[in-house]
């Protein structure tokens, strides 16, 4: 159920008291000294009676259904299911970002925020066979209390952990992340400690140092980088950043150039031209980056992935989706056997398939793809008093059997998942719930975006887009 308050107390760690009730916060690199009845930066921890305390304890978006591709994870698991969950607030405020409604505390609206515990997080991703929890959206560094307890137990539970953070995050914080976090998918905004500090309102040389704390600690690391229209889409940043993913970290590090879109505060401009982000490609690859690839782009083979050696083609990736076409179990390439640098695992709790919906009629909704919108959130919700299934199918690709996928839902349960445009033909999805049952959906605008704003059925086929224009509030 969606809160109307989020600001209850909860313990916080990396603490530090200081003299007349003073507290020092040492979760990221800002240090925050908070005052009594003060909060941080971030807005979602503050001093209480002296005390340190989070304000976002198991406060999240909806959690949500997608796959690890939406978090620029492209050598774990290709097509893995993970149960994303996002909080509110950050600890830094990036001019362009793409999640302020939930980023930003000040903005946040009281609808979209639910309450989990570890425990029901947990169940969720056992209930409907999802392998991996990613910790998310906004950033999961200002909700560290309930992301480490969470993890843990969702390690205990043969769960993997995956950490998709802009990772302005202290070394302390990290050390606690290393034993429970898998996967760490880090976010360096640029490589120019100027851009850092007027664009993000944070620093660079922490970010890095993190990046390497995690990735020495053995981590699985992939690093990417928002490609900023006459920003930061230039030739110096993809310079820079192959230099660091190189010397810092390994040239078989993943790295991942990320398509922009106008947003927030940066809504003068146009999305990030596709030939500066295959000029950048090309640019880390003569510098010997071995896995290099385009983000939030359509259509190109830029994210393919292909042996580094012999060139035979091993994953193929259509927006959110892939497909493992050239690996073996152990992550070689099937054709020459050099490592590809993969860890993979088999997905076996696969959902039922039925080729025609059960009688009675259920109400189905239709979605379609339009302009740059090929992601949709699906809400579902179970207002009955017994155990329901829903049904979810794609249309329009003549050479894609056109089953109903079944996603059961238990008595009161609301469930959200991603269903992404998976081929060139594609045409949208469909969804089908019965009676007792409803359905709405979210237009995703590129990945790792948590939509806050309900789109219509069969929506229009312009190219507008669907996220919620930014007006600053009065002072
Ligand atoms: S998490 Fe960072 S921004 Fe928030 S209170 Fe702590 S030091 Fe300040």
């Amino acid at each position: 159920m969606a809160e109307t308050s989020w600001h209850n107390a909860h313990p916080a760690r990396l603490e530090e008291q200081l003299d007349d009730g003073v507290v020092r916060c040492h979760l990221s690199p800002r240090n925050c000294r908070i005052r009594p009845g003060q909060h941080g930066f971030c807005m979602v921890r503050a001093n209480r009676d002296g005390r340190l305390v989070s304000l976002n304890y198991g406060r999240s978006v909806h959690a949500t259904e997608e796959t690890i591709e939406t978090e620029a994870v492209f050598h774990y698991a290709p097509g893995a299911r993970i149960l994303s969950m996002g909080n509110v607030g950050c600890m830094l405020n990036c001019d362009y970002c793409h999640n302020w409604k939930t980023s930003q505390a000040r903005y946040i609206d009281a609808k979209d925020v639910y309450h989990y515990t570890p425990e029901q997080v947990v169940d969720i991703a056992k209930r409907h066979g999802i392998k991996v929890i990613s910790w998310t959206y906004n950033d999961p560094v200002v909700w560290h209390e309930f992301v480490v307890e969470t993890a843990r137990l969702a390690q205990q539970a043969g769960i993997t952990n995956l950490y998709k953070s802009a990772f302005f995050i202290s070394s302390e914080a990290i050390e606690e992340l290393i034993p429970v976090i898998d996967i760490f998918s880090v976010s360096i905004k640029s490589l120019d400690p100027a851009y850092y500090r007027k664009i993000t309102k944070g620093w660079l040389e922490p970010v890095l140092e993190g990046t390497e704390q995690v990735f020495r600690a053995g981590r699985h690391v992939e690093v990417s980088t928002l490609m900023v229209t006459d920003l930061s889409d230039d030739e110096k940043t993809a310079r820079a950043m192959a230099e660091f993913v190189g010397e810092r970290l390994s040239p078989q590090v993943p790295t991942h150039f990320v398509r922009f879109h106008p947003d927030y505060k940066m809504t003068n401009t146009i999305r990030t031209p596709v030939d500066r982000l295959e000029h950048a490609r090309r640019i880390a690859l003569g510098m010997g980056l071995q896995h290099v690839y385009l983000g939030n782009v359509y259509d190109t083979d830029s994210t393919t992935t292909s042996c580094h050696s012999c060139g035979a083609v091993q994953v193929t990736r259509y927006g959110l989706n892939a497909h493992t076409v050239g690996l073996t179990s152990d992550g070689l390439c099937s054709t020459c056997r050099t490592d590809a640098h993969f860890t993979l695992f088999t997905e076996t709790d696969r959902r039922t398939a039925v080729s025609t919906l059960p009688e009675p009629a259920l109400d189905v909704a239709s979605f379609s793809w339009h302009g740059d919108v090929r992601a949709v959130h699906v809400q579902v919700s179970n207002a009955s008093s017994q155990t329901e299934t829903i049904y979810q199918r794609r249309f329009g690709d003549p050479e894609v059997p056109e089953s109903w996928s079944a996603i059961l839902l238990q008595p009161g349960e609301s469930f959200r998942f991603i269903a992404a445009k998976s081929t060139p033909e594609e045409l949208g999805v469909k969804v089908a719930v019965p009676k007792g049952c409803t359905s709405s959906l979210h237009e995703v605008f590129d990945r790792a975006h948590f939509p806050t704003v309900e789109a219509g059925a069969d929506s229009g086929n312009s190219d507008v887009t669907p996220l919620p224009a930014f007006v600053p509030l009065a002072r």
